[in-house]
């Protein structure tokens, strides 16, 4: 019998743009305080001694250092906006430093876009060090992965469409605007939501925190972290207006829950 945990790192917390934003001279852009400082959105799920990466996110490389991660063994796309996806070079490191391909999951629309925007990586004409070495899956529903179950979880993100994840007492739920009732009906019984709450203003594709905060509530999660936070969000100052069991992520904050027993 052993007890198995799922381990979740956050490793980017920040909207599409980074916080601090380039050139921005605002209290939270200029803050020293580590809570401000966010990269692109991006966790790491480790149990068993796999690691699952949902999206590559711009800052991958960066993510990868500061966490010593040394090995991916496979990746869950939600959506291929380009905070989600640009880090996807970098994975070439894992790659040589493996020896192996790695699987990327995506909907029959993300692993399409993948494939177009990125086509070095899938043109075998190319020098083979030069691209990473990735095979495509195209995710038709849930899926055991490494004995983990993944359920992929159709969101609306504005005028298109994203995935989350859940894995079991976890879900992922980041670029959101609305949550069919279909999903959110796969969503009882989590240990921890982590969901879109980019801001305090409203946004056309993102929930904003009063949002994101009602969708917690209807999901019953005991703690919610809020993520793909802008540079309007100041933990040290906005924490306070969070009701209890609702929290803001941060890069780096480190998660571990129960998979229960197994013999
Ligand atoms: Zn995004
Ligand atoms: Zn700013
Ligand atoms: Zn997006």
């Amino acid at each position: 019998m052993r007890d198995l945990s799922l381990n979740v790192t956050i490793l980017g917390s920040g909207t599409s743009t980074g916080v601090p934003v380039i050139g921005c001279r605002c209290p939270v852009c200029t803050s020293s305080d580590p809570h401000n400082q966010r990269t692109r959105c991006s966790i790491l799920v480790s149990a068993g001694g796999k690691n699952i990466l949902i999206d590559t996110a711009t800052d991958l490389r960066q993510q990868a250092l500061r966490e010593g991660i040394t090995q991916i063994d496979a990746v869950l796309y939600t959506h291929t906006h380009a905070d989600h996806v640009h880090g996807i070079d970098d994975l070439r490191s894992f790659n040589l430093a493996s020896g192996e391909a790695i699987p990327i999951f995506g909907s029959g629309e993300a692993v399409e876009a993948i494939r177009r925007v990125f086509g070095y990586i899938f043109d075998d004409g190319q020098e083979a060090g030069y691209r990473p070495r990735l095979e495509t899956r195209v995710l038709e529903g849930p899926l055991q992965l490494f004995g983990l179950p993944i359920e992929p979880l159709p969101l609306l993100h504005g005028p298109g469409r994203a995935l989350g994840y859940r894995i079991g007492p976890l879900a992922y739920l980041t670029d959101c605007s609305a949550i069919p009732d279909a999903t959110e009906a796969r969503l009882q019984g989590l240990d921890v939501l982590i969901i879109d709450g980019l801001r305090f203003k409203p946004h056309a594709s993102h929930f904003n925190i009063p949002q994101a905060i009602e969708a917690a509530r209807r999901i019953g999660a005991p703690r919610t972290l809020l993520t793909h936070l802008s540079h309007d969000v100041d933990p040290g100052r906005h924490a306070h207006l969070l009701p209890s069991g609702v929290e803001f992520a941060y890069d780096g904050q480190r998660l571990s829950l129960d998979l229960g027993t197994k013999g």
